[in-house]
């Protein structure tokens, strides 16, 4: 069942109905986790749509009010002509603030501002025990288990965040072709520090020497004489979708063929070495926010998104990842990577010091889950974790060892929610109550 509250009593209310009381109840924002953490099979989901306030933004500290179903899209639209980006952006415009509290997402940026929740200040949170405004020294702990704690201590209400102060409505961008994964890793560790914004576009399908070449784009917020006679920040908010796909594609459109000639003529496309280049906001964080309906390209049976964060220690990681795809014959699209700086103190955020690996794979070859089993048990030895935001799949028996604070979290939980009234199919799925 379905419910759009639009008010703390409508919660109370959900929260003692009897399909919440039967079946558990959790938030739902855009839906744009690529698995199960905003739905409940036989419960009570809460969208949170009505929550769309914001407050003005302060003109000095950046601070601002919003409501949880807010979505960072819309938030651009005002912010962005009175100058302010948002602290830390994932890949899309389209999710809300609590859906970026509850995964504590991350972007570009992490090296350097880290994630989401490390940029609010305090939230209004519905849980099965009350109404609670939550800073980070009144209740550290609730604060942090609720950064990344995928909805299971209650519905966000609305947050109050820190916008960054930016000099104009454009990214300064350095591009830089990397001939394998040694040579743009060693890049990352010795370079990003010089930028705020730093991802690499590693190409999967390769091998020997060419093994992981990657293209590096690297920037800041371009200063405004770099951008004169543009249109300035009040003219540029970010546009609708000028692309489209109106229909599903056969499955296997996306197989090893098609994608090795489309990861060979990207890498041929892109600047061997170029500094300065100057992007939009949207085209720098959001080309795929570009081309609406874009996961269609991988037909009915879609695909697995897989993501991974391994401490520096374990870079080979990332080497044995990518090798271990391109020999098993499993397609992949450009991978993402990302350094990854120092963490919020949420027991189950995900983000932790490193490196961190996204991978587009289609579903369809016979070896993919026995290729994903072996990755999680690789992360999993390395020390590292998957993204509950972006899961489907793993295996429970890896959440402890992935996330060796879950009992702060659990512990968390049975304060604030001693019935067990929050859940989700992820969080069943993946035993993060520790009750199954
Ligand atoms: C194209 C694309 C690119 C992406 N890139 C990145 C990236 O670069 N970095 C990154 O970190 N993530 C990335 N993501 C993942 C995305 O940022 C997260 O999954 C985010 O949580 C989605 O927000 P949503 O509003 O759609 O939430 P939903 O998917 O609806 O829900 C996600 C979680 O948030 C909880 N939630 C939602 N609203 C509330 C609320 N009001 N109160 C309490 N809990 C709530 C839900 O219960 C659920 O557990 C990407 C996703 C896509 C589709």
């Amino acid at each position: 069942m379905v419910l759009h509250p639009t008010s703390t009593s409508d919660l109370e209310a959900a929260f003692s109905s009897d399909a919440a009381q039967q079946g558990g109840v959790i938030a739902r924002g855009l839906g744009r986790s690529y698995g199960d953490p905003a739905q409940v099979s036989g419960g009570l989901v809460l969208v949170n749509d009505a929550f769309n306030e914001c407050s003005a933004i302060h003109p000095e500290t950046g601070e601002v009010t919003v409501g949880s179903g807010v979505s960072i899209d819309t938030l651009l639209a005002t912010s962005i002509p009175q100058g302010f980006f948002v602290p830390v952006t994932p890949g899309t415009r389209q999710v809300t603030i609590g859906g970026a509290i509850a995964a504590d997402i991350h972007g570009k940026n992490h090296h350097v501002d880290g994630s989401f929740m490390a940029h609010v200040t305090s939230m209004d949170l519905m849980t099965p025990s009350g109404l609670k405004h939550v800073t980070p020294t009144n209740d550290p702990e609730l604060f942090w288990a609720t950064a990344g704690g995928m909805g299971l201590t209650g519905v966000i209400l609305r947050a109050t965040l820190t916008m960054l102060k930016i000099p104009s409505a454009y990214v300064a961008v350095d591009t830089t072709r990397h001939r394998n994964l040694d040579e743009v890793m060693n890049e990352m560790v010795t370079g990003d520090d010089r930028y705020r914004y730093s991802v690499a576009w590693v190409d999967c399908m390769t091998s020997g020497d060419r093994m992981g070449r990657a293209v590096l784009t690297r920037g800041d917020h371009a200063a405004a004489d770099l951008v004169e006679g543009r249109p300035g920040p009040e003219k540029a908010i970010p546009t609708a979708p000028r692309l489209g796909v109106p229909f599903e594609a056969p499955s296997g459109l996306l197989n090893r063929l098609s994608i090795t000639a489309f990861n060979e003529a990207w890498f041929r496309a892109a600047p061997k070495n170029k500094i300065g280049g100057i992007e939009s906001i949207s085209t720098f964080f959001h080309p795929l926010d570009g081309v609406s309906n874009w996961n269609r390209l991988y037909g009915s049976r879609g695909f697995v998104q897989y993501q991974f964060a391994v401490p520096d220690t374990a870079g080979e990681t990332v080497r044995i990842a990518i090798e271990r795809l391109s020999a098993s014959k499993v397609p992949s699209f450009l991978a993402v990577l990302k350094r990854f700086g120092a963490g919020t103190p949420g027991p189950i955020s995900f983000p932790t010091p490193g490196w961190t690996l996204a991978l587009d794979l289609p579903i369809g070859p016979p070896a993919l889950p026995k290729v994903l089993n072996e990755l999680d048990d690789l992360v999993a030895e390395a020390g590292g974790r998957i993204y509950l935001a972006k899961d489907a799949r793993l295996n429970p028996v890896h959440i402890e060892t992935m996330y060796p604070r879950i009992g702060e979290f659990r512990a968390v939980l049975d304060r604030v929610d001693p019935n067990g009234l929050m859940t989700s199919d992820l969080a069943h799925r993946l035993n993060l109550r520790g009750k199954n």
